[in-house]
């Protein structure tokens, strides 16, 4: 069934698309009204991802590309080869969706330094460098469109966060549960580089935001989670498709709501 949102980006690249949520984003863009003419799919493991190799033999405009997030000689390939493939394109919208969570290591007694710098790395340092190898391509795609208006269809960043990074929302208790020093911190300096990035590509008509998908069952979530892949990113694509001006730095939950810090 096609998605009837007002979303229409030309090009978009999702990191983490293997599977659980970056898969879904990448079902579901092909089912936009009008999908995007290039959909880049980034992955550390091409050979091995199935199901993306499936879509992607089905549909030209997808393109899947090795982009171990980590690594930034894979970025920097990354960022060339989405270069020649948009051509004058540019990035219409970059969904930084690459995340890690180690529930063994998510205590303080089970922590270690070695699970501290792996989660700050996939899910802080890796999204800020992405975004920073990705800027020209963001830029280009922003210039191409007339309108001021900051929206996902001329250029945008969505941070892919949680509501788990929240702190106001850990301090109330509202999570307490969840108690994953490593991923929750991380999840916080995202946030932070959310609204550091938002300020400084503002004059550049890029719209940048963070997205709390919910909590969905996928490797990440586990079986016990409320909602499934499809039900999370249909909604996300909504936010998405509705975020302006007044969503630039913010954090958004899968029904629009803005999130404490
Ligand atoms: P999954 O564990 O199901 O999938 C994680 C994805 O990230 C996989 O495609 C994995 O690739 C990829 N990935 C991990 N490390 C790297 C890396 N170094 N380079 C490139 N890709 C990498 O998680 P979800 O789909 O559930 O999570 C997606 C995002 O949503 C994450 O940022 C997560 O924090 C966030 N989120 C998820 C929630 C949930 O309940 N599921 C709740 C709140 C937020 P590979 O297959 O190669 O391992």
């Amino acid at each position: 069934m096609a998605l009837s949102l007002n979303l229409s980006p030309s090009t978009v690249l999702v990191t983490g698309a293997s599977r659980g949520l970056g898969l879904e984003f990448v079902k579901q863009f092909l089912k936009l009204p009008v999908p995007p003419k290039i959909l880049i799919a980034g992955c550390r493991n091409p050979n091995t991802a199935e199901s993306l190799k499936n879509i992607a033999n089905a549909n030209p405009s997808v393109k899947v590309i090795k982009l171990d997030v980590q690594k930034d000689e894979d970025i920097e390939r990354a960022s060339q080869e989405t270069k020649s493939i948009v051509g004058d394109l540019g990035l219409n919208l970059l969904i930084n969706n690459a995340g890690i969570l180690d529930r063994d290591t998510g205590s303080l007694i089970a922590t270690t330094r070695e699970s501290l710098q792996k989660h700050f790395d996939v899910n802080v340092t890796s999204p800020i460098i992405v975004v920073q190898k990705f800027l020209p391509l963001l830029n280009q795609a922003s210039a191409l469109i007339k309108s001021n208006e900051l929206s996902a269809s001329k250029a945008c960043i969505v941070m892919i966060s949680a509501a788990l990074g929240s702190q106001k929302l850990i301090a109330d208790g509202t999570f307490a549960h969840a108690n994953w020093t490593p991923y929750n911190c991380s999840k916080t300096a995202l946030n932070m580089a959310t609204i550091m990035i938002s300020r400084e590509v503002r004059d550049s008509g890029i719209l940048v935001i963070g997205l709390h998908p919910g909590w969905v069952r996928t490797d990440m979530g586990t079986d016990e989670a409320p909602i499934g892949p499809e039900e999370s990113i249909a909604d996300c694509l909504k936010v998405i498709s509705e975020a302006r001006e007044e969503s630039n730095g913010r954090q958004l939950d899968l029904k629009g709501k803005v999130l404490p810090f």
